[in-house]
């Protein structure tokens, strides 16, 4: 076997606003990484893991180098009806996940707001949901995981294991997850019920998620457009499982083609050309327009109503505008979430929006979730809010970007807040040293330099982010 280096692939990140070249591999099975990382090792090239290539940043990608994608990997091992525990290969889809479980009654207790990613993509940075508060991350959901590392060792990890919350979260660099046990969580309908409502402004909004931290599901948009006494407004979702028997026709809505998102807009437009219409406003004034419409619907119609929705519909909303990352243009986007204690959110997430207001680089897309903190080593959560921004990418504004940037990561650092390699593209060594702290950091390199001596993982993020000087 010979590493595949004739021929250069072009990757970029989801916001597509990076772009490299790689050489690509695509195995059907970890006896061909476990070759891989030999052949690598002895040639001095460096190894990333890639899932569905969703994360907003550098995570999944590796200039000049290998890129490892997992998606043929995607076989589902064994599935237990009666208890819920399902067992796959690292490449299998959040997307694959629930159609194989929906119809016997169960679904993913904790999914990403799209339903693309590989099941190894969303444990190499530990998502969470739009229940953190209630039920942790997708990695509290694990009751197993084997592992390959670059020494050529299999291992399997269960929660006793330090290696279990290093490797979940460790954004691939300790070694490649190659199979997963994980409890699914009992549902009684493929509805949940959503109440929608707006608040005002920020105090509002965190008021809101606070208040209803306890409910299955809740997050929050802000119209990141609007300033003074309204700056922060925006609409709260809050939502539930429906209980045993709550359901009329279950046999109906657990069905997989219930759950399917329909092909066209309003019976009519079909979804794979929404982003081209999205195109024209997405620019200051056409957000601030659209934000303002959206914000004025939704207090007039629909204001404190409750609805079913399906899980999908609920919790993969993304998902029903196909490519819409692409209606940022060439530039694409980048997302900034930061994530703050809850005694100091509410400051540091008005002095946010008010610095993109004052740099006129308003954030096109704010969302806001309740989180709590976790036993993982690279950890993003904390015991308050997280706060998620879309910002365009243009060749005028990337400069004023990097300077926003920087002001917002001196806020959230003084915040006591956290970042997400999930999303990040702008962070340094230095802040990333400041918000994760030096013992977290020199734990990373320990366990990295036992898995993985001869130091064959390497993606741009960590050369970004943690490797030495
Ligand atoms: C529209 C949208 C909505 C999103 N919503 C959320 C959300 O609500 N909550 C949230 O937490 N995230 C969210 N995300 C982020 C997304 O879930 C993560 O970036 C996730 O990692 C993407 O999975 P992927 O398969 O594309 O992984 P990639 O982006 O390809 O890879 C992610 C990381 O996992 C590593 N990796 C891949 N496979 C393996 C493996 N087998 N073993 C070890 N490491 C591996 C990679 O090296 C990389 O570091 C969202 C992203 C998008 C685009």
């Amino acid at each position: 076997m010979s590493l595949p280096l004739q021929q250069l692939s072009r990757l970029d990140n989801f916001g597509h606003s990076m772009t490299t070249a790689a050489y690509l591999y695509r195995p059907t099975h970890a006896a061909q990484v476990a070759e891989l990382f030999e052949i690598a090792s002895k040639q001095g090239t460096s190894i990333t893991f890639r899932g569905a290539g969703r994360s907003y940043g550098d995570a999944a990608l590796n200039a000049g180098h290998v890129v490892v994608d997992i998606r043929r990997m995607n076989r589902i091992l064994a599935w237990n009806p009666e208890t819920g525990i399902i067992t796959c290969e690292p490449g299998v889809t959040i997307e694959q996940l629930w159609k194989h479980v929906l119809e016997d009654g169960w679904w993913p207790p904790v999914v990403p707001g799209t339903m693309f990613p590989t099941l190894g993509g969303v444990l190499g940075v530990n998502i969470h949901g739009k229940n953190n508060w209630k039920k942790g991350t997708l990695g509290e959901q694990v009751l197993k995981f084997s592992a390959l590392l670059p020494s050529g060792e299999e291992i399997t990890c269960t929660p006793d294991d330090d290696l279990f919350y290093a490797i979940i979260s460790g954004l691939g660099m300790l070694g490649m997850i190659t199979q997963i046990t994980m409890q699914m969580k009992r549902i009684y309908s493929g509805n949940v019920w959503v109440d929608a409502w707006v608040e005002a402004n920020l105090e509002g909004m965190l008021a809101a998620i606070e208040t209803h931290k306890e409910r299955d599901y809740d997050v929050g948009w802000i119209d990141c457009t609007a300033g003074g006494s309204r700056l922060g407004r925006g609409q709260m979702h809050a939502a539930d499982y429906l209980t045993p028997g709550e359901d009329p026709s279950p046999a109906q809505t657990l069905r997989v083609d219930y759950q399917i998102l329909p092909d066209l807009m309003f019976g009519v437009l079909p979804k794979s050309m929404i982003h081209l219409f999205m195109q024209p406003f997405m620019n200051n004034a056409g957000v601030w327009l659209i934000n303002s419409a959206k914000y004025f619907m939704n207090s007039t119609l629909g204001n404190h109503k409750r609805h079913l929705q399906s899980h999908v519909a609920f919790n993969f909303l993304l998902d029903y505008v196909p490519n819409w990352e692409k209606a940022y243009g060439a530039g694409g986007l980048i997302q900034y979430q930061c994530f703050i204690p809850k005694e100091t959110a509410l400051d540091a997430f008005r002095e946010i929006i008010r610095l993109g207001q004052k740099h006129r680089l308003p954030n096109y897309l704010g969302v806001l979730k309740r989180h709590r903190p976790d036993k993982f080593l690279i950890t993003h959560a904390v015991d308050g809010f997280s706060f998620a921004q879309d910002y365009r990418v243009t060749r005028k504004n990337q400069a004023g970007l990097q300077k926003l940037t920087t002001e917002l990561d001196q806020v959230v650092l003084e915040a006591g807040g956290k970042f997400y390699f999930a999303k990040d593209s702008t962070l340094t060594r230095e802040k990333v040293q400041r918000y994760l702290g030096e013992a977290r950091i020199a734990k990373f390199r320990t366990l990295k330099a036992q898995c993985d001596p001869a130091g064959v993982l390497e993606s741009d993020l960590f050369r970004r982010c943690f490797a030495a000087e």
